[in-house]
């Protein structure tokens, strides 16, 4: 497909002569067959089509298409969710006896898979600055290392990571980069041009962007090369003998493999499915996904930019303001915006961003980010309440921390909500 406003619009989907022009609901579990032969074909995999909602259901196939178009990849497949994307995509190559390197500046769900959960199935995993030295990146790869994993711009902590930079030391080590492009969306940031190989989505942001469908997404470029390091990934260059000894590099090359794989094996043994009707909603919040993410990223910009100046502001992080850390690296992977959260530091601590939060109209008080409202988020006083401001600042949180999601509102209601809540 062309221009990536018209694979928003039109992408994954193409009515024939008579038929819907919205995405229709396939909202069963099972198909009919004539024969049993005709089902066998379709269990062996030698013919496509479908037969079971939780392996392949023609509503989800057109959504994950679309988001594989948008992110130039060979393959998608939706989820549950972001959560079940990331598991599923790190556990299609990682097991048991395995390591992977993660970036230390991750979601905190995703970080505790990566830390507690998958540690307790006996993955290992280490965990670096995504500013860290190249030698120090080089360092925290082991011989069992099977992939590397990253966001583009991590929720909270607003650091951009060096695609080009990971991706490179990933594919010194012979495995693929991962990265969790959540917050940008395609719209702002194709990863695979910069190198990555893998790239997950929890669509519950900006993708839906209206707050109402929870899901996830894994898509593939089709560029890594499992059997040039066949030794490191079995699953994928093996025979799967839970498949009637399926070879999946063999037969559904290097562009199908990894989707094929995660699809017929772990979606068939573990379920986390996303439902047609959720995946519904998530296409027409793609629809306008082109739209949207500008408005978000100007929002976010112009309200950084006023809050810099504000006499009862802190700090203010947003990776396109100028001077921010990661203002060079935003020039460079997201020359056009970046997302639309901000965080900033209300002056007076704990208490005073407490009491700006009572006083805000506009913007809504959420544990969510990214949806067409503005929303706003005070963890000292509400997911990280139980702490006090040492252990808070142990975990990378200020106690007068507040991260703002700016929404698709007139830039000039949100500056006023905030500067009336911060007199
Ligand atoms: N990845 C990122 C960057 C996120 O921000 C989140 C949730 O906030 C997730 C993954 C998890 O997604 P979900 O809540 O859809 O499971």
């Amino acid at each position: 497909m062309s221009n990536i406003a018209t694979t928003c619009v039109q992408g994954g989907y193409v009515p024939g002569d008579g038929e819907p022009r919205q995405l229709p609901i396939y909202q069963n579990t099972t198909w009919k067959y004539d024969t049993s032969e005709h089902m066998g074909r379709l269990f062996d995999l030698e013919e496509s089509g479908y037969f079971y909602t939780r392996l392949q259901n023609p509503t989800n196939d057109a959504v994950a298409a679309k988001i594989a178009q948008l992110e130039g990849g060979s393959a998608a497949m939706l989820t549950s969710s972001g959560m079940a994307a990331n598991f599923l995509a790190i556990f299609n190559i990682a097991c048991a006896g395995d390591h992977v390197v993660a970036s230390s500046a991750i979601y905190g769900g995703t970080y505790n898979l990566l830390a507690h959960t998958m540690k307790r199935m006996g993955l290992t995993c280490t965990f670096v600055d995504p500013h860290c030295t190249d030698e120090e990146l080089d360092a925290a790869f082991e011989p069992n290392t099977k992939l590397v994993f990253g966001e583009t711009i991590a929720n909270p902590a607003l650091a951009v990571l060096d695609i080009e930079r990971f991706a490179a030391a990933a594919h010194a080590h012979g495995v693929p980069l991962m990265v969790d492009n959540t917050f940008p969306t395609p719209v702002l940031c194709r990863p695979f041009e910069w190198g990555a190989d893998i790239v997950t989505h929890s669509t519950t942001k900006y993708m839906d962007g209206h707050a109402a469908a929870v899901g996830g997404a894994i898509v593939d470029s089709g560029h890594f090369d499992w059997n040039a390091h066949a030794d490191k990934f079995p699953g994928l260059t093996t025979p799967d003998e839970s498949y009637h000894g399926v070879i999946y590099t063999e037969r559904f090359g290097l562009e199908g493999a990894f989707i094929t794989k995660a699809t017929s094996q772990l979606m068939r043994d573990l379920g986390p499915i996303q439902s047609p009707q959720n995946a519904f909603i998530t296409n027409l919040g793609l629809e306008s996904l082109h739209a949207r993410m500008p408005i978000h990223a100007a929002n976010a910009l112009a309200v950084a930019q006023h809050l810099t100046n504000h006499p009862n502001v802190a700090w203010v992080r947003h990776p396109s303001l100028k001077g921010d850390a990661d203002y060079e690296l935003a020039c460079k992977y997201l020359p056009n915006g970046s997302c639309g959260v901000v965080s900033f530091g209300v002056a007076g601590g704990r208490a005073a961003a407490e009491a700006f939060m009572k006083k805000l109209k506009v913007a809504q008080i959420a544990t969510h980010v990214a949806d067409a409202h503005t929303c706003v988020l005070h963890p000292a006083s509400a997911t990280h309440r139980q702490m006090n401001d040492d252990e808070l600042r142990a975990c990378g949180i200020g106690p007068d921390q507040v991260r703002l999601s700016c929404g698709i509102e007139d830039v000039n209601d949100l500056i006023a909500d905030l500067d009336q809540a911060l007199a």
